[in-house]
């Protein structure tokens, strides 16, 4: 036997119907914005912008890209971040990282307005969140509840063991499926024993950028196995698990690539979307407020 494999594609365009369905709902006279900050001279950010870019048009949602001159410091890049707050048009604000070193990351993050913070990057966003209030997430830990829900894992009551502490993807989806209430452990690079950890996950979601980390052995074999790793080799892209080993010793498994990476390009739109329905929604409040006739207004 041979495991289910969890193709992130399928869940992707199912979500890709229903946000260009959500857009077109909005009957917007001009197109919601999404703002994608980047700094120049790095690849990998440029690559994510562009595919961002492309998704976010073809739901129509249109991308902004803004791109702060090099060397731009700390009190530049926050205006510039703090113009898109202020734009009635921008609906999502993304920064894509790294962020360059002679910047502080946190607070470049922490000027975003935590209402267009559709990658959950603000403090505000990431308190909610650890609290297991209702928050904007970061987007890949919302694909890998995503995948889980739309292939009918059960979470709940499941031992699930998360590889990789970082605050974009490692932190945030075990807070995530701690709020689905999975019994959650966290492993990292000082991780005593790695494989005896990972062989007592029910659910295993592998976020630690190590091509090939988690083998055959160290696994169970009613695992469901979440692949976020995106490595370049020169074999191609490949995730942190050794797919061809794992997958025919576990239960269910994502593929790299067309597994976690399409569905987080959705859920970053999902929240974008979501933004850009509350800001219609009070532009509507707003609009009714002051059309009701003078008597009435005075009586609110
Ligand atoms: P990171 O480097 O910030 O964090 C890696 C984490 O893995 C750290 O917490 C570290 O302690 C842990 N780790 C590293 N080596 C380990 C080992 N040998 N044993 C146990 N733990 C170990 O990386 P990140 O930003 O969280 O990204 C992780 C991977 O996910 C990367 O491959 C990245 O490209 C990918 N990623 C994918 C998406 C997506 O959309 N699918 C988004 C962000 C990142």
């Amino acid at each position: 036997v041979s495991a289910r494999v969890l193709d992130g594609r399928v869940v992707a365009s199912r979500i890709w119907r229903e946000l260009s369905g959500r857009v077109a709902a909005l009957g917007e006279e001009l197109p919601p914005r999404l703002a994608i900050v980047r700094f120049a001279g790095h690849g990998p950010a440029e690559v994510y912008a562009a595919s961002l870019s492309r998704a976010a048009r073809s739901i129509g949602v249109e991308p902004v890209e803004v791109i702060p001159p090099e060397g731009a410091g700390q009190k530049d890049v926050a205006a510039r971040i703090e113009a898109l707050n202020r734009d009635p048009l921008v609906c999502g604000i993304v920064v894509a990282q790294p962020i360059p070193e002679h910047l502080e990351t946190g607070a470049v993050l922490a000027a975003i307005d935590p209402a267009k913070d559709v990658d959950g990057a603000t403090p505000l966003n990431v308190g909610r969140l650890a609290r297991g209030e209702a928050a904007f997430a970061p987007a890949t830990a919302l694909a890998v509840m995503a995948i889980l829900r739309a292939s009918d894992i059960p979470i709940a009551g499941r031992r699930a063991v998360v590889v990789g502490r970082s605050a974009v993807v490692g932190r945030p989806v075990a807070s995530l499926l701690l709020g689905a209430d999975a019994t959650v452990m966290i492993c990292h690079s000082r991780t005593r024993n790695l494989a005896r950890e990972t062989r007592r996950a029910e659910i295993l979601v592998v976020a630690a950028g190590q091509p090939g980390l988690i083998r055959p052995e160290m696994v169970n074999r009613s695992a469901v196995v979440v692949d976020c790793g995106i490595n370049t080799t020169p074999g191609g892209i490949v995730g942190d698990v050794d797919y061809a080993g794992l997958r025919p010793v576990v239960s269910a498994i994502t593929p790299v690539p067309g597994g976690v990476g399409p569905v987080t390009t959705m859920m970053l739109l999902q929240q974008t979307v979501q933004s850009a329905e509350r800001a219609a929604d009070e532009r509507r409040q707003a609009v009714e407020r002051f059309s009701l006739p003078d008597g009435a207004r005075s009586e609110r």
